[in-house]
């Protein structure tokens, strides 16, 4: 058996040294928060697509009370593209949440949403740039879905 290793990089950054394109869709994402449906977990998700052509697809998370019939967030703004602009690709998309305390958090997707985006990179036939702020002043950007899910499923 041989040992096999991954090695993931991806860039760190202030919100506030970004490009002025990734800036306004990190600030897209945190407005996103603002239409969260969150009552049971209070931690609030915002997302932003950009679109090769400019526009900005956004979505937030939808909770229920039967649980498994939210939806998060990213995969909100995901399926709201392919309804309506999927004609345009999606180049990248950025995630900002906030916590019970009303602080940005760290919020990573999810595999199920990772999962498709890994679609939505198939779709594009473009790599999808995530942007994930970690803090109220940083985030980190990942250059392609396969960063963060390196053994994704595919027919
Ligand atoms: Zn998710």
């Amino acid at each position: 058996m041989e040992k096999k290793t991954i090695v993931i990089n991806y860039f760190q950054s202030k919100i506030t040294e970004l490009s002025e394109e990734a800036m306004n869709l990190v600030l897209e994402a945190q407005e996103s928060i603002k239409t969260a449906y969150s009552p049971y977990s209070q931690f609030s998700v915002g997302s932003a697509l950009l679109l090769d052509n400019g526009e900005y697809v956004r979505g937030s998370n939808q909770e229920n009370a039967a649980y498994p019939s939210g939806l998060c967030g990213e995969r909100v703004a995901l399926f709201a593209w392919g309804a309506n602009n999927s004609e345009n690709k999606v180049v990248a998309i950025a995630i900002s949440a906030k916590n019970q305390k009303g602080e940005f958090a760290k919020a990573y997707p999810c595999g199920a949403c990772l999962q498709v985006m890994v679609e939505t990179e198939i779709r594009t036939k473009e790599k999808l740039k995530i942007i994930v702020q970690i803090n109220d002043q940083e985030v980190q950007v990942f250059n392609g879905v396969e960063c963060l899910m390196p053994f994704s499923f595919s027919l």
